[in-house]
């Protein structure tokens, strides 16, 4: 057998073998699965956006004018005035004095870490940060320190000898537990060691903050976190991902990020769909306080049919089952029920803690969210699974970090 059918073997006997699941038809809170409609609980569509109207005209009037592709890089020939609209749109929208754009959240990290972690410097990254972040520390030059998840006696240790201009990087929501960093502590300690901070708002753009700013706006930090990581591919229904920071730091970065040098423009008709739910976004910041009163509702749902969801105020709700063959059950059983929701195994996230992970949607409406909780309460019955209550601490530097060589 070839090394490759080993590998996959060796996948499949562990119950860890995934493969793509085809949807029909657009996004919403209900998709057609393999034909078959079912109730949508592991989209990061939160706002709704992906299949909103005037996100959907706006792209394709986008095609219509300026076409497809950007037909070359952007320090090429690729950047054009759609280009620059939403990037002046995003630094207003996140008050930072500069943005460019980037191909995707995954390419904006590797981007922005490995040009600003050199060899003389350290990285400092939370264990469970996002798989993107995990490998741009793996490109940068710099010596990784994996600090223990939001442990800031942890991260304190390793900064006490690391050189100045060395970099903290976290995610503001994390992506597989629905939690929120310390981000005022990180940034003081950071200020303390002469450190710079990057902080993925990923999961936070649309979801938290005044206006859905994210969490580092939530926290008042603007003005102390050196660049903020967003995607344009989540909450703002696009594809794509916007990196803020100062206007030397983005002249810097356009220089030296070779993800954004090397890659081709993002394509106008994802630009404007992504300025279009921008828009919607700031004229109708109620869609925010929807997506988090649907994140309590399911919690509270949850707990009404006997689940104990982990603590928290996020849309991102992880139910640790442990066992990866356990969670697979888990999730077809509930699939059966009309109610998709993804089951999360190792690399995704550290061995033993594989998870069913909700996430809300500020378009699923109050009877959806009930009879999910139900189908999954209902699900675990029959499949004699039971729930953790609380996601595993990892010490070893697990999850996205253990990915390496992975078939992942
Ligand atoms: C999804 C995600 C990314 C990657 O963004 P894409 O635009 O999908 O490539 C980066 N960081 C975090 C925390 C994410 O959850």
């Amino acid at each position: 057998m070839s090394d490759v059918e080993a590998q996959l073997a060796e996948l499949h006997r562990l119950g860890l073998h995934r493969a793509t699941r085809l949807i029909s038809g657009p996004q919403g809170p209900q998709v057609l699965l393999d034909g078959q409609p079912v109730l949508l609980l592991c989209s990061n569509n939160y706002l709704g956006f992906a299949d909103h109207p005037r996100v959907r005209e706006a792209a394709a009037d986008a095609a219509m004018r300026w076409g497809v592709g950007a037909g070359a890089s952007r320090l090429v020939s690729g950047t054009m005035t759609i280009h620059d609209s939403l990037e002046q749109r995003l630094a207003e929208f996140e008050q930072s004095e500069s943005c460019v754009l980037f191909g995707s959240g995954y390419l904006a990290n590797v981007g922005v870490i490995s040009a600003l972690a050199g060899d003389d410097c350290v990285v400092f990254s939370d264990e469970l940060n996002h798989a993107s972040i995990v490998d741009g520390c793996r490109l940068a030059r710099a010596e990784t320190f994996v600090y223990e998840h939001c442990d800031l006696e942890h991260l304190a240790w390793g900064l006490r000898k690391a050189p100045r201009g060395s970099v903290i990087v976290t995610d503001s929501v994390f992506s597989m537990d629905g939690d929120i960093a310390p981000l005022a502590e990180i940034v003081e300690l950071a200020a303390r060691h002469e450190a710079r901070v990057i902080v993925d708002e990923a999961h936070a753009t649309g979801a938290l903050g005044p206006g859905g700013r994210g969490a580092v706006a939530a926290a008042g930090l603007e003005d102390q976190v050196d660049v903020i990581v967003g995607t344009l591919g989540k909450a703002l229904g696009s594809y794509g991902a916007y990196v803020c920071a100062s206007s030397v730091m983005i002249d810097y970065l356009v220089n030296a990020a070779r993800t954004l040098i090397f890659s081709t423009a993002p394509p106008p008709p994802a630009v404007a769909g992504a300025l279009a739910a921008l828009e919607l976004l700031c004229e109708q910041p109620r869609r925010v306080g929807k997506l988090q009163a649907n994140s309590a509702l399911m919690r509270a749902a949850l707990a009404g049919v006997g689940i104990a969801a982990p603590d928290g105020v996020t849309q991102i709700i992880p139910l640790v089952v442990g066992d990866a063959g356990d969670v697979v059950a888990l999730s077809d059983a509930a699939l059966a029920r009309g109610v998709f929701v993804q089951a999360i195994r190792p690399p995704t996230v550290p061995a033993g803690s594989a998870r069913l992970r909700l996430t809300l949607m500020a378009s699923h409406s109050a009877s959806e969210i009930a009879r999910a909780a139900s189908a999954i309460a209902e699900a675990a019955d029959e499949t004699n699974v039971s729930f953790s209550g609380e996601c595993v601490e990892t010490r070893s530097g697990g999850g996205a970090q253990a990915a390496v060589g992975r078939a992942a």
